[in-house]
C-alpha cells in the first residue's frame, strides 16, 4: 500500500515540525512509542514533555527510553494533559514546535480509562497559546469506543470552529474502512 496509514501520517507531519533542539509534547504517552518518536527529532538539546494518567504508561514509557540514546530529554509526568501549561516552564512558552494525543484507551490497559473530549479540548485551547507558529497539533482519534465517537464529535464541533486567522486544521481519513478506523485531525498554528 502507497498511501500512508494513519501513525506514519502522524509522524511525517510532526518530522517536518519538529527539529533539534525544540520543544514537543506527547499528551498521552500510552506505550511510549510517540515519546520516543519526538525524543529522536528533538535530540540530546530539544525537550520532549510526556503526560499520562497512568501508572502503568509510565512504566512503559520509561521502559522503552531505557535503551534510547536521547532519554535526558524526555521528562515525564502522572499528571493530565490538561495541566500542560502549568508543567512546561514559562521560557519554553511560543517554543513548543510538536504535539500528538493518540486517544482512546491504553491498548492491552485498563478500557474504561479513557480520554474525555473535555479535558482535550482544555489541553488543545493551551497548545495553542504555548505553540511556535507554524507548530503542528495532530490528534489521532480512536472512535470505535461508544466513548470515543462522543470524544470524536465534541472535539470535531471544536476544531471546525476555530478561527482560521489562527490554524489550518486538516482531516485525513480512510473513509472507506470498516469498524471505525481511527482518523488524523492536524492543527498548523499561524
Ligand atoms: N488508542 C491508542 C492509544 C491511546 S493511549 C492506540 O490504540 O494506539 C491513550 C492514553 O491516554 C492512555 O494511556 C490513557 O491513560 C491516557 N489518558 C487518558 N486521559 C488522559 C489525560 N487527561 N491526560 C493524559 N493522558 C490521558
Amino acid at each position: 500500500m502507497k498511501l500512508d496509514r494513519v501513525i506514519p501520517f502522524a509522524h511525517q507531519l510532526l518530522a517536518k515540525a519538529v527539529t533539534k533542539g525544540d520543544i514537543a509534547i506527547d499528551a498521552t504517552m500510552g506505550n511510549g512509542h510517540d515519546t520516543v518518536f519526538l525524543a529522536n527529532l528533538v535530540g540530546e538539546h530539544g525537550k520532549v514533555y510526556s503526560f499520562d494518567i497512568q501508572q502503568d504508561a509510565l512504566h512503559a514509557t520509561r521502559e522503552k527510553l531505557s535503551n534510547q540514546e536521547w532519554q535526558e530529554a524526555v521528562s515525564l509526568h502522572l499528571c493530565g494533559h490538561e495541566h500542560v501549561k502549568e508543567i512546561v516552564p514559562t521560557t519554553y512558552h511560543g517554543k513548543v514546535s510538536g504535539a500528538i494525543f493518540n486517544l482512546g484507551y491504553l491498548p492491552g490497559g485498563d478500557k474504561s480509562i479513557v480520554t474525555k473530549a473535555e479535558t482535550t479540548i482544555s489541553a488543545i485551547e493551551q497548545l495553542l497559546q504555548i505553540m511556535s507558529k507554524e507548530g503542528i497539533l495532530v490528534l489521532v482519534i480512536y472512535h470505535g469506543h461508544p466513548e470515543g465517537a462522543i470524544e470524536r464529535d465534541k472535539l470535531m464541533a471544536y476544531v471546525e470552529n476555530i478561527n482560521q486567522q489562527e490554524a489550518h486544521v486538516l482531516r485525513y481519513q480512510f473513509v472507506n474502512g470498516i469498524n471505525n478506523p481511527p482518523f488524523i485531525i492536524a492543527i498548523e498554528k499561524r
